[in-house]
């Protein structure tokens, strides 16, 4: 049976239809509107892809385990927002609702990067940070929904600002905001493009970001000691540029690093459509 999964972004929203293999059948992608008119466009993405058994949605903040969205920093105006009962409500149909970064952790899981593993880490640099776990072969949602938001871990008492309301917030360390702020102001992908081509400004901005990164995935690694931390986001569109100075800081910051298995630190294998993927895979079998 086909499946439709919709990840709802800070300014995109991409829907999938996948078949029973996870291969994706039509996508669709929209702006996304402001929180009010949130519920008629999932609806209108639904309508769009057709026919499907299952409809899982993947929402950035924080979302209770009955679907229920309580807080999401990137989106204006949530207050308690029912995702899951108004959608149904609408579609007549179960529909599954999880957190963005849950969602793309589970598709790496199952079908990406991290396919295989018993213990397993996501981390997404985009304009924050996205994270989740898989421990013990058990996708990871904490007691209430919320695990996973090592982006609000704060790693510089009084440090930058952060759009939760905290301060000194990895994710304004390690995203893909926090490199371009460390460029002052330069776009990521310019950033990369100048280090590669041998701009020794550009390659001391790498080094500085890619130790931030670094110094989250070895704090992560104390918690869960997973084989593979799987890392995503747009910063993983320049690997090359980025995996080489985040390896060395990881090697250098890990705890016990001369007597211990290293885990793993993967690029992504899905993109931009791992949350859509897992929002589906995730609503076709819960
Ligand atoms: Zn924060």
């Amino acid at each position: 049976m086909n499946a439709i999964g919709i990840d709802v972004g800070g300014t995109k929203c991409l829907g999938v239809l996948i078949d029973e293999g996870a291969n994706i059948l039509c996508s669709v992608r929209k702006p996304t509107p402001s929180t009010e008119d949130l519920i008629d466009l999932l609806q209108e993405i639904v309508e769009e892809l057709g026919d499907a058994s299952t409809i899982g949605v993947g929402l950035p903040g924080l979302i209770t385990p009955r679907g229920v969205m309580q807080a999401a920093p990137n989106l204006k105006n949530v207050v308690q927002l029912s995702v899951a009962t108004e959608l149904e409500k609408r579609c007549g149909r179960k529909v599954h609702v999880e957190n963005d970064a849950t969602s793309a952790t589970y598709a790496e899981w199952k079908i990406g990067a991290a396919r295989d593993a018993t213990d397993a880490a996501f981390v997404g640099l985009g304009t924050g940070i996205g994270a989740g776990f898989v421990v013990g072969g058990r996708l990871q949602r904490g007691a209430h929904g919320y695990a996973g938001e090592i982006g609000h871990m704060v790693v510089q008492v009084d440090g930058i600002e952060c759009v939760c309301g905290l301060r000194g917030c990895w994710e304004r360390y390690a995203s893909g905001w926090a490199l371009g702020n460390f460029a002052g102001g330069v776009d990521g992908e310019i950033v990369a493009r100048r280090a590669a081509a041998g701009d020794a400004n550009m390659i001391e901005v790498v080094d500085v970001f890619a130790k931030w990164v670094a110094l989250g995935l070895a704090n992560l690694a104390n918690i869960i000691d997973p084989e593979v931390i799987v890392i995503g986001g747009g910063v993983v569109e320049s690997s090359a540029v980025f995996m080489p100075a985040v390896q060395k800081w990881f090697a250098e910051l890990l705890y016990s690093a001369e007597s211990r298995t290293h885990p793993r630190l993967e690029s992504a294998q899905l993109g931009e459509r791992a949350g859509a993927i897992g929002a589906a895979l995730l609503g076709a079998t819960i």
